[in-house]
């Protein structure tokens, strides 16, 4: 029976995908595609890596933008300290490596936001280098083709998954190899229904020869997710909108939001502290937007102010036209919250 890795490098070079707009680009480019696809498809990073590298076609010119600029080109990819460490990493690498993506694993590994099998990715894809690569596409498939069981993010599990993705490396091809783990992993061996039928491997599959494709990988053991409450206060003066630069980390960091309390009348106190008639204002209906460790419900609070008040025009706070505003390096809620004022 053929191999593992040269089952999967024949199919990929059949049935894999192929034009994608990074393969066979430089180290930034697969760099900057990595970490887009680090928590997001394929389908919806295409036309944000598309004019990313419009905007910003090489380092230097990443490393010479704002990361406000940088953080409008993310804006509704979510998960922003990837765009922030995006734009750390360049202004290093121009400092320490004149503006060229460094070409060793461990000098890779070590700029922000770049993990083990990150840096084994741009390896494998852009210089060809014989190395391992294990997120969550591949985790999957190896969990259930060598029947490993337990949850992926337990120290024990992770460390066996990287054995057997060192082990089942080949000795050429690397390069295909990895992208024929990472397409099988998104089109076939799927999290739900994986189509076993067509799958490449399927004569080894220890899952498929047990019937366990269903039970592994083991999900996450379930924890209650928090629930927390917030308001937003849309203060608006006829179409503009006074938004405010949250601080660089923690949730949105870097981003602009209306300002936000507790609850209402946190937010009303404020409004009045800065010599602000309170009003009743208009609230808005709340929803509720899901973090990776917690839920947010949040409650827009509309009111329209006669004059601007010059207390809140200070340094990281802004008032914007609602229109502009939705272009800008605001997260996606808020995005949605001014849509439906605009
Ligand atoms: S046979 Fe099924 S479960 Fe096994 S690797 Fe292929 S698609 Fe995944």
């Amino acid at each position: 029976m053929k191999s593992f890795a040269s089952q999967l490098i024949s199919w990929q070079r059949t049935h894999g995908r192929h034009g994608l707009p990074w393969q066979g680009a430089d180290a930034y480019r697969v760099w900057l595609s990595e970490v887009m696809l680090q928590q997001t498809q394929v389908a919806t990073v295409i036309p944000y890596y598309r004019r990313f590298v419009a905007s910003f076609p090489n380092i230097a010119a990443l490393a010479a933008a704002t990361e406000e600029q940088v953080l409008a080109h993310w804006s509704g990819l979510g998960y922003y300290a990837r765009g922030r460490n995006l734009h750390k990493a360049a202004c290093i690498i121009v400092e320490r490596f004149n503006g060229e993506f460094p070409r060793r694993f461990e000098d890779i590994v070590e700029l922000p936001g770049i993990g083990r099998s990150t840096a084994a990715a741009i390896c494998a894809l852009a210089y060809h280098e014989r190395r391992a690569i294990l997120d969550g596409n591949v985790k999957r498939v190896l969990a259930r083709y060598c029947g490993i069981a337990g949850w992926a993010g337990e120290k024990k599990v992770e460390e066996k998954l990287w054995q057997q993705a060192e082990a089942l490396l080949p000795r050429s091809d690397v390069a295909i190899y990895t992208q024929a783990l990472m397409d099988m992993g998104a089109t076939v061996c799927t999290r739900s229904r994986p189509r076993c039928a067509i799958c490449p491997v399927q004569a080894g599959c220890i899952a498929l020869r047990t019937e366990r494709t269903a039970e592994l990988p083991a999900p996450r053991p379930r924890k209650a997710v928090p629930e927390k409450y917030a308001t937003f206060l849309l203060l608006m003066h006829g179409n503009d909108i006074l938004l405010e630069r949250r601080p660089g980390s923690g949730i949105w960091g870097g981003l602009w939001c209306p300002p936000q309390f507790d609850d209402e009348a946190a937010a009303k106190d404020w409004f009045m502290r800065n010599g602000m008639d309170a009003g009743e204002g208009i609230r808005l209906e709340t929803f509720a937007h899901t973090f990776t460790h917690f839920k947010l419900h949040i409650t827009p609070l509309k009111i329209q102010l006669a004059h601007k008040p010059l207390r809140v025009a200070q340094p990281g706070s802004v008032w914007l036209d609602v229109e502009e505003a939705i272009q800008a390096a605001i997260p996606t809620p808020v995005r949605a919250i001014l849509a439906k004022i605009c």
